[in-house]
């Protein structure tokens, strides 16, 4: 042995521990170690990790399978959820895509680990696997934003949580889960008193009127919900909202301070939501009080750009007032450890992630006015105030919960059927303009009332539909009422046209041009064709019954399998964590033309009479397909659902229950109904007729 022999680089390639090496990566210094650049590229990575006292890697996952060998120190390995101690010598192996996270619990010594990570494919399926089996809620509470009764609901209110809300709790009652919609109107926003005086009502007036507009129009809609509560009748909810103040206010979770606040000399009063206008704060857009329907933030209405009375156009004085604040600042961390286990899309997750970086702002919970709850206070302080309706929100889904188990047979439990059990669930449906108050306002005030509760376990979200590309104005006559559509057009047309367009994650628009091509092509001529070919068909050849199936050719084991396809691509569309209702009915348009076309296919073997077999078993199967539209569309088109499932011959009605993953046939030898027909009748209007329809009366 010589010395040589160790220097040349050929023979012992040796790398050590180098601070100079180190870089930030993870929250952690790392040295990396494979791949070994100019020496060898394993198939796997390696580096040395050092974490200060304290101090956590970054929570995240990877497509990358990864192994912890722990040579220093003590900490904390947290994967999805669940934390064990570690010290030197403990080896820890993390699955890909699950979230991982290691703390360094020690107060003077560094953890010190070695990480090794691979890629592999065949790992992947663990993640999907495991999610997959964890158990489905029993119970689901599903809830779209309050409408306010400002005005009557107009399409571009029904194309987003109504509509979709809808859509989803029948889906799941199709899944047999025991799913309620739970709605109300939210009377006590400042837009419910001015919508008033301009039509020369009191405040309750005004909001009674609009209310029972509101509800028979989604009545009309048929979005069937279980409650819709209207707060000033309900015995649930004034109490709970002061139970749930009591308990804040109690606990120190609210805090009383003075603070500047704009006040008009003219009108005298003191401005907030639909009082004050001005520019946003944050992006600069034309807003009224309190939030920004453009860029989703807050402002308090004293920070508004170019703030003025929206009665008498005066720009407010400052007035300090003694105000109630919830201290949102101070709840970035809990906000982020529960939108971390929380299913929304992207677009929302992004915007909490920004606002909690950038740090929240605290929230005034109480304003000057006569409008609403009192602020249940003996402070002569707050003797004028009234609680901020975002500020009752949060009770209100305990008055919700309550009301759910009144019509469900369990009036005698409380909201902790749905907020407190392991086996329900919440699923929250509102607009883009909402991000704030559903994503961050509300759990904070949950997590400061009970940090035990269960909160919403997915939140799905819409941004604005338009009108002929422009924002819908009713006050511009730039409108279409739901129910001036929806008297002229069949209301399964338009619930599919709504899904069609559903503004999903980008602003959609309708025009009338489009709403009627769409009714016209896609159910006219396709569905409705289609359906009316096979009742046709049947009646000639089988006499008007079900077939029983005889052989099976290739093509037709294919369409099988489509349609257990189509089946499973649906339930994605109809899952909040992937819902789409654009993707919903393009797939069900779609299944349409592949029974179709298959059918076109099959008739071929009429010309065979060999082939009877096979003939019998292509109709049983475009029969199916029938059967597996009806099911799929039953959510979106519950009309016609039903009228296609009595044209398949079934005396009951489609039961909750009914999905089938595998889809069963529609039993051998019964009598079809009106299979064909008219379902769906072209539409022919003008928006300009319809839009007159809208403007406020
Ligand atoms: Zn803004
Ligand atoms: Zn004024």
């Amino acid at each position: 042995m010589t010395a040589a022999r160790y220097e040349g680089k050929t023979t012992v390639n040796v790398q050590h521990l180098d601070p100079q090496r180190f870089l930030q990566a993870y929250g952690v210094d790392l040295q990396v170690l494979y791949p070994w650049e100019g020496v060898v590229e394993p198939p796997f990575g390696a580096a040395w990790a050092i974490l200060a006292p304290g101090q956590s890697t970054k929570s995240h996952q990877h497509q990358e399978g990864e192994t912890f060998f722990v040579a220093r120190g003590e900490g904390e390995m947290t994967v999805d959820g669940e934390t064990v101690p570690v010290r030197a010598g403990s080896v820890v192996f993390q699955d890909p895509f699950h979230e991982h996270t290691l703390t360094n619990t020690s107060a003077t010594e560094d953890l010190m680990f070695l990480t090794v990570w691979w890629e592999d494919r065949s790992l992947w399926a663990k993640k999907e696997e495991k999610e997959a089996a964890a158990p489905a809620p029993r119970r689901v509470m599903v809830t779209a934003a309050p409408p306010t009764p400002n005005g009557d609901l107009h399409l571009g209110h029904l194309a987003g949580p109504y509509l979709c809300a809808d859509f989803h709790t029948r889906y799941l009652r199709l899944r047999g889960v025991d799913a309620f919609y739970a709605c109300g109107s939210d009377d006590h926003c400042m837009y419910v008193e001015r919508m008033g005086e301009k039509l020369g009502m009191t405040g309750p007036e005004a909001a009674a009127h609009l209310v029972a507009a509101i509800e028979e129009t989604l009545g009309m809609a048929g979005i069937a919900m279980d409650v819709f509560m209207h707060p000033d009748a309900s015995a649930r909810f004034e109490p709970l909202v002061l139970e749930f103040f009591d308990r804040l206010w109690r606990a120190g979770k609210l805090e009383a301070r003075e603070g500047p606040s704009p006040y008009c000399e003219r009108c005298e009063r003191y401005l907030f939501e639909a009082d004050v206008a001005g520019r946003c704060p944050h992006c600069g857009a034309g807003v009224t009080g309190n939030t920004c329907e453009s860029c989703g933030g807050v402002n308090d209405s004293i920070d508004l750009v170019e703030a003025r009375c929206t009665q008498c156009g005066a720009a407010p004085a400052a007035r300090r007032f003694r105000r109630l604040i919830f201290p949102l600042s101070r709840y970035g961390d809990a906000l982020g450890a529960y939108l971390r286990r929380t299913t929304m899309n992207a677009r929302l997750r992004s915007f909490c992630e920004r606002l909690i970086a950038d740090g929240l702002p605290d929230v005034a919970v109480s304003h000057v006015s006569d409008w609403g709850i009192r602020v249940p206070l003996e402070d002569p302080d707050f003797a004028g105030q009234t609680l901020y309706v975002w500020f009752e929100m949060a009770a209100r889904y305990f008055a919700y919960a309550e009301h759910v188990n009144e019509v469900s047979g369990a009036a005698a439990e409380g909201y902790s059927r749905f907020w407190r059990s392991g086996d329900a669930s919440i699923v929250q449906f509102f607009g883009v303009d909402n991000n704030f108050y559903y994503a961050l306002l509300l759990p904070a005030l949950y997590l400061a009332f009970d940090a035990e509760l269960r909160l919403p376990a997915a939140f799905v979200t819409n941004e604005f539909y338009r009108l002929d590309g422009q924002k819908f104005s009713t006050s511009r006559g730039h409108a279409i009422l739901g129910r001036a559509l929806l008297a002229e057009a069949p209301r399964d047309a338009v619930r599919f046209y709504l899904a069609h367009t559903c503004p999903e994650h980008e602003e959609t628009s309708f025009t009338r041009a489009d709403f009627e091509a769409t009714v016209e092509r896609e159910l006219v001529w396709g569905w409705q064709r289609w359906l009316t070919e096979l009742a046709a068909k049947v009646a000639a050849e089988c006499g008007g019954t079900v077939p029983a199936t005889g052989d099976w050719t290739s093509e037709q084991r294919w369409f099988y399998r489509r349609l257990e396809q189509t089946v499973a691509e649906a339930a994605e569309a109809y899952e909040a964590a992937t819902f789409s209702p654009q993707r919903l009915t393009r797939l069900l348009s779609e299944l349409v033309r592949t029974a179709r076309r298959f059918g076109k296919a099959e008739d071929c073997w009429r010309q065979v009479p060999q082939r009877s077999q096979e003939r019998r078993t292509g109709l049983a199967l475009e029969l199916l397909a029938a059967k597996v539209l009806a099911i799929l569309a039953s959510p979106v088109m519950p009309d016609f659902a039903a009228r296609l499932w009595r044209g398949l011959g079934y005396e009951q009605p489609l039961r909750p229950g009914s999905w089938e993953p595998s889809p069963a046939w529609v039993p051998a030898g019964q009598r079809l109904g009106e299979l064909g027909g008219e379902y769906f009748r072209t539409v022919n209007g003008s928006n300009d007729r319809l839009a007159a329809a809208a403007v406020p009366s």
